[in-house]
């Protein structure tokens, strides 16, 4: 199969603009016996490459492309099938944008076109290019500094665990991992997830349940959780605990008993986050509803979780206008490298930022994705790259640390 990828990035410092023709007819050469053709621009600062050919020969050169030192920052564009060759006449050819005006660089590659059809009509990698030979995204060319430019050094000093508290509360506990701001070295918010008596996944223990009494569970777990925050003092921070959105409509009185325990136990509704799944379908959209007003009315503060990652993110989101949202970790995942979850994200910022919901990214794990988030305008994270989940005891935060120079010189990179 055919498979067209668009990549961007961004030349590396120590790179001459001369050496770039000559590195070109090399992998031109190299390129034409793989089957592989395309185009390659570069405006003096960012290259821009695609390159069509048979799925697993561009797959391997675009592993090896990304792993060139001479240039970073590489962000995967478009991959997507095609029935012909846009570029099919050339092995790959180098445009330099700063040698020509953008029309006669966008007529010079057009020119080079093999598919009539393609070229005639709207075609995505077609409009990629328009884009960048016309320069027209480049307030969304987010630089990041390389990975090992910053320390992530965990606190040092444990606080201990806590002992279990109600007897009948044996076959589960949670697990505590906050939400921060790591630049301000603050902490948001603790976000306590349901573990297995074994410290394991939540999985297990609900798949024992039936469906009915999955909400019962879902919502009575909530009691130990604000009984172990109490016990850990959680001084002003608030508290974050998911739910499933069906647990507020299939259990008679849910928001009552979640306003008694909160009190029962030494804390104040306004201190407490309920994170409901995008993932989990609603039906009774009236009862829903209704749970919802009176969640707010009682103080506490709605957020939703997983987001993206389900079927009614959006509508969701303009039905019940939550104080702030969680990414999915998945959309997260990687985010550096990947045009459309950056594309996603971008637009995830706007909106919030224009409905006054505060965004926080989940499941951060690489130095990268942080800095690009960061660059993004996100403030707010949550990851294995800061802290590991701990059960019954709040969590130690590896706060990122910038090195100096000297540290980064007796680094290889
Ligand atoms: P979730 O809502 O997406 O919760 C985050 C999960 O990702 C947690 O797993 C957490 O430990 C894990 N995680 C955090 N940081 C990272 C990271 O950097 N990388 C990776 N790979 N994972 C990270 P956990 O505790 O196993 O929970 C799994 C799921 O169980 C949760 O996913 C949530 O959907 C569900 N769950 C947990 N607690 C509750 C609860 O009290 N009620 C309900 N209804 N669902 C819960
Ligand atoms: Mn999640």
């Amino acid at each position: 199969m055919l498979l067209t990828l668009v990549y961007r990035s961004h030349v590396s410092e120590h790179v001459q603009s001369a050496s770039l023709a000559g590195l070109v007819t090399q992998a031109s050469f190299k390129n034409e016996l793989s089957g592989i053709t395309g185009i390659l621009l570069f405006d003096g600062t960012h290259f821009f490459q695609l390159l069509e050919g048979p799925e697993d020969a561009v797959d391997a050169l675009y592993y090896t492309i990304s792993q060139d030192r001479r240039h970073h920052n590489v962000v995967e564009l478009m991959r997507d099938y095609a029935h012909s060759r846009r570029f099919g006449n050339v092995g790959m050819e180098l445009f330099d944008l700063r040698s020509h005006h953008e029309d006669v660089v966008l007529q010079a590659v057009l020119d080079k076109g093999t598919s009539k059809y393609q070229l005639t009509y709207d075609d995505r990698a077609l409009q990629f290019l328009c884009t960048f030979v016309q320069a027209r995204e480049k307030e969304n060319y987010l630089e990041i500094l390389p990975a090992g430019t910053w320390s992530f050094l965990p606190e040092e000093q444990p606080e201990a665990e806590v002992e279990f508290i109600f007897p009948e509360m044996q076959d589960y506990s949670f697990a505590f991992q906050p939400i921060i701001d790591p630049l301000s070295r603050e902490i948001i918010s603790y976000e306590a997830t349901l573990r297995g008596p074994d410290g394991g996944s939540p999985m297990g223990y609900f798949s024992k349940l039936s469906r009915m009494t999955i909400y019962e569970a879902d919502l009575k777990s909530k009691k130990l959780a604000f009984a172990l925050a109490n016990q850990m003092g959680l001084n002003s921070k608030t508290l974050t605990v998911k739910l499933l959105p069906m647990t507020l409509v299939m259990v008679p009185g849910a928001v009552e008993f979640l306003i008694q325990e909160i009190t029962a136990n030494g804390l104040v509704p306004e201190q407490i986050v309920v994170a409901i799944t995008e993932n989990g379908v609603i039906t009774r959209e009236d009862k829903f509803n209704a749970a919802m007003k009176q969640l707010k009315a009682s103080g506490m503060r709605l957020a939703i979780d997983d987001f993206g990652a389900g079927s009614a993110g959006l509508l969701l989101l303009t039905q019940c206008q939550p104080d702030s949202i969680m990414i999915d970790r998945n959309i997260i995942c990687d985010v550096h490298t990947s045009g459309p979850k950056q594309a996603v994200v971008q637009a995830i910022i706007r909106f919030c930022s224009s409905l006054e919901i505060s965004v926080i990214a989940t499941g951060v794990e690489k130095p990268e994705e942080w800095m690009w988030l960061d660059a993004a305008g996100i403030c707010n994270f949550q990851g294995e790259l800061f802290t590991t989940p701990r059960v019954n005891a709040l969590p130690l935060v590896a706060w990122p640390e910038i090195l100096q120079e000297d540290q980064l010189l007796n680094q290889n990179f």
